[in-house]
């Protein structure tokens, strides 16, 4: 987007691939997306959450290692 440019900001229905649908503003009409809050790993999985864990955990370690 280029600066000073502000196209229509517009609140616009936004699907995901798994079906679930929000909306949020948009200067698109629709959009169409692969992957959502509901869906993401993120959100809905704990596997991404506790690897994320372990590793912070092992930088600690190794912090207090010195
Ligand atoms: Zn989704």
């Amino acid at each position: 987007m280029k600066e000073g440019i502000h196209p229509d900001y517009v609140r616009t229905t936004v699907k995901c691939a798994c079906g679930e649908t929000f909306e949020t503003g948009s200067v698109k009409a629709n959009l169409n997306v692969d992957i959502c809050s509901k869906c993401h790993p993120f959100f809905t999985g704990r596997q991404k959450l506790v690897d994320t864990g372990g590793r912070v955990d092992k930088f600690k370690r190794r912090m207090e290692q010195k």
